[in-house]
């Protein structure tokens, strides 16, 4: 895309800008500008709510609206996963009911994939749907399922066929959090936040046309969800950050950032802070400390080269390739990054580092980063699965030996009874 179209795209956004923006309009009334416009996701189809522009004028549209000063779409993790898989693979009734409400921030999203005997082995789940009527029933247990507890809707991926190979029959479904046979139980995490729930269905049901793609086809959905997880990895540093500025709107900013984004405030801490190191190494004088310089400098290496990793994804995004085992290496290199920043802020603040809240450096911000690290590591698939990824998909290296597939999965020995 040329010089002139980026020019042409910040006069146009900027122009609609200053005649729409509005700090006392509520939140919802400018962000349903924003989604009738297109700029809220300028990347998504013109068909919904989008301008079809590629991901560097994306970008272009963003800075635009943080350097006008103004507020942004809804953005949470899950809720833009289950955009971006609808976007691929929803009815076109799915997409009318469900696009514009994420970006207006109307509905809360969570992902019931894991469970507590599949993680890793997520094709291996056994949380059932069967045909009932016109509906689906739903039975079995979810974990991990960040959100659950604020969320209208669930992504969730269930076993409907028992007959067949364990990645063939599963299938995508959008589900009613708000019902009678869902319970949602918190569960807090040793970082202190609860960000997290167990979530047991039991008689739980499911409309006929909120599956999503087609019958039995669900891992193929869930890989696009999967995908677009990891690809955006890299982002978790802006997440629970939150924009400010005079207005009412952004008081009512704030008060969704204290109750709905409540679960993602520690995900800045969670990718390790290195936009902190230099700062901290500064200020306790430990920048004469060689050691020390010496980490920062490793660190931050290897943060660049995982910046650009990310950039190299989008680049092949923006030349229409599709989304493909390359997200695991950003995935792992957040990871890695994660760790090492972990590494030289104990360097930094030595012992201290251990105290929580007022007590701890910054605030607690540090003890925050080393009990939210590990995290990382796990979430959206840990890292010894994307090496396995890695391994066989990117480098073409021999799969793992496999006893599980090639034959029904009702006859594959599972350490759950539930068949
Ligand atoms: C912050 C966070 C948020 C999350 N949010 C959600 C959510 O919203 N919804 C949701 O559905 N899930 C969520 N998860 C769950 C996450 O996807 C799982 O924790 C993850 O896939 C790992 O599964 P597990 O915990 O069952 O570990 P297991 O699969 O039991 O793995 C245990 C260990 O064995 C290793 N291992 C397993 N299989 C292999 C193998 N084949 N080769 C080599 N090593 C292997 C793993 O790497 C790991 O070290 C979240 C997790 C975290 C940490």
């Amino acid at each position: 895309m040329n010089e002139l179209t980026e020019q042409a795209v910040r006069e146009e956004v900027r122009t609609w800008l200053k005649e729409n923006w509005d700090p006392e309009l509520s939140l919802m009334k400018w962000r349903s500008l924003l989604a009738d416009s297109g700029w809220g996701a300028p990347g998504w189809p013109k068909k919904w709510f989008g301008r079809d522009l590629p991901i560097n004028l994306v970008q272009v549209v963003q800075e635009e609206i943080k350097n006008h000063g103004a507020v942004g779409v809804a953005q949470s993790g899950v809720r833009m996963l289950a955009a971006a898989t609808l976007l691929e693979h929803g009815s076109d009734d799915q997409n009318e009911k469900y696009l514009r409400r994420i970006l207006t921030g109307e509905d809360n999203w969570c992902q019931l994939f894991s469970e507590p005997g599949s993680g890793s082995d997520l094709a291996g789940l056994t949380t059932r749907a069967d045909r009932d009527g016109d509906r689906w029933k739903i039975n079995g247990q979810k974990v991990w399922t960040t959100s659950a507890h604020h969320a209208q809707y669930g992504l969730l991926l269930a076993r409907t066929d028992w007959d067949v190979s364990k990645h063939l029959g599963l299938s995508y479904f959008v589900i009613e959090i708000e019902q009678p046979g869902v319970e949602v139980r918190p569960l807090r995490q040793m970082n202190g936040h609860a960000s997290f729930n167990e979530v047991f269905m039991t008689d739980a049901s499911i409309p006929a046309d909120m599956l999503v793609g087609t019958l039995n086809q669900g891992w193929q959905v869930a890989m696009t969800t999967l995908a677009h997880e990891r690809r955006s990895a890299d982002g978790m540093r802006q997440m629970g950050s939150i924009a400010r500025g005079k207005g009412s709107i952004f008081d009512e900013l704030a008060a969704e950032t204290e109750t709905v984004m409540e679960p993602y405030k520690w995900y800045p801490q969670r990718a390790g802070r290195a936009d902190l190191m230099v700062d901290r190494a500064k200020e306790t004088n430990k920048f004469q400390d060689p050691v020390v310089r010496q980490e920062i400098a490793k660190a931050l290496i290897l943060n660049r080269a995982s910046q650009w990793t990310a950039r190299r994804a989008r680049e092949a995004q923006m030349l229409g390739r599709p989304q493909g085992p390359e997200g695991s290496l950003g995935k792992l290199a957040a990871s890695h990054v994660a760790r090492a920043a972990a590494r030289v802020h104990t360097l930094i603040s030595g012992a201290d580092a251990m105290l929580k809240g007022s007590d701890g450096p910054l605030d607690g911000i540090i003890a925050e980063i080393l009990l939210s690290v590990p995290a990382v590591s796990i979430a959206g698939g840990t890292d010894e699965i994307q090496r396995n990824i890695i391994s066989e998909r990117v480098l073409g290296l021999p799969k793992e030996p496999r006893t599980d597939t090639g034959r029904p999965f009702r006859d594959v020995p599972r350490n759950l009874a539930s068949t």
